[in-house]
């Protein structure tokens, strides 16, 4: 099998000084891409900032023959990230959506810097790099796009109202994207990651933290935006060595003309029935409705 090269291709990889993103952007200079390895250097709980971070890993792929450039800019500002990849390479092809912190609070202690600051840099951020990148993609009819995600926003955590909210609302920003991108050939995943950071070091024993490398989740960001590649809208889960894929499912339900909440208690063993689950697309959801609708008509 030939190996998947980025020769010419320029990466944005945010919050790539450490963790997994570090990872992703040796492994993309290792391929031949150009990388922007941005990081604002600060600590987990977002307050402070360094450009050491970030000036590591440039010397780290540039030691090993790669090309890299730092940017220090906190992921709100995604033109002046943008603005780095141009300046410096001339274009811009892949944006990783990395960045991360945490400010995990039980939800009755939360307070509103905590849900502020979570929403600013996992949610506002992947907004306003990819949002910066967007005419390039279009103009040049390429682009791939990785939101970030996790199983915290997936299936909830505890203590973690404010990241759960901003992680579901990165899968939908990747769905939505991949249907406004798919006739430019910009295609948008979501990725859920499990792997020993310093995130996750406060929340896992230490062995399963070194067990848990980063660079377990490093092939599928590398394969998903790789141009041969054709998945998109997509989430895909990535950790120790195991990979795979998470749809939304609904169930078949049922068809109530004129229901009362009484007809739904009546019935809800019917309404909540999964076995004949399965994944849609938003037309076929629709498509539901209508003859739903139709079958009103007959009832009355
Ligand atoms: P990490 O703390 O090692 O890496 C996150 C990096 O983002 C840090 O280097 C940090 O300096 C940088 N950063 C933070 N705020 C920034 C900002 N405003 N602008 C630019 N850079 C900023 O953590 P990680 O575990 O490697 O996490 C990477 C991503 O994966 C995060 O989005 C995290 O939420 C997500 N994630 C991780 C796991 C896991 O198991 N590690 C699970 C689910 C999701």
């Amino acid at each position: 099998m030939s190996t998947l090269r980025f020769d010419d291709r320029v990466v944005i990889v945010t919050g790539a000084g450490g963790g997994l993103g570090r990872t992703y952007a040796i492994e993309y200079a290792k391929r031949g891409a150009k990388v922007v390895v941005n990081d604002l250097g600060g600590d987990r709980h977002g307050t402070s900032a360094s450009t050491s971070m970030a000036d590591k890993v440039v010397q780290e792929i540039k030691a090993a023959g790669g090309q890299a450039v730092a940017n220090y800019d906190s992921v709100e500002f995604g033109e002046k990230i943008v603005e780095t990849a141009i300046k410096n390479f001339g274009r811009i092809d892949i944006v990783v959506n990395n960045a991360g912190i945490l400010r995990d609070v039980s939800f009755g202690n939360m307070k509103d810097l905590d849900w502020d600051l979570i929403m600013k840099v996992h949610l506002k951020g992947a907004y306003s790099v990819t949002k910066a990148a967007w005419p390039y993609f279009r103009k040049q009819k390429y682009g791939r796009v990785i939101m970030t995600s996790s199983n915290s926003g997936l299936y909830g955590s505890f203590g973690q109202a404010n990241y759960s909210a901003a992680k579901m609302a990165l899968v939908g920003l990747a769905k939505t994207l991949s249907l406004e991108g798919q006739k430019y050939n910009i295609f948008s995943n979501a990725l859920v990651p499990t792997a020993g950071s310093r995130l996750t070091e406060t929340v896992m024993p230490e062995d399963l933290v070194q067990a848990l490398k980063p660079e377990f989740v490093t092939p599928l960001v590398v394969y998903l935006t790789h141009e041969s590649c054709t998945e998109t809208g997509q989430i895909f889960e990535a950790g120790a060595g195991w990979y795979g894929t998470t749809q939304l499912y609904r169930g078949k339900g049922k068809v109530i003309p004129h229901a009362t909440a009484e007809d739904l208690k009546a019935n809800w063993s019917s309404i909540v029935d999964m076995n004949n689950a399965r994944h849609y697309n938003a037309q076929e959801l629709m498509g539901e409705l209508v003859s739903a609708l139709s079958e009103h008509g007959n009832s009355s």
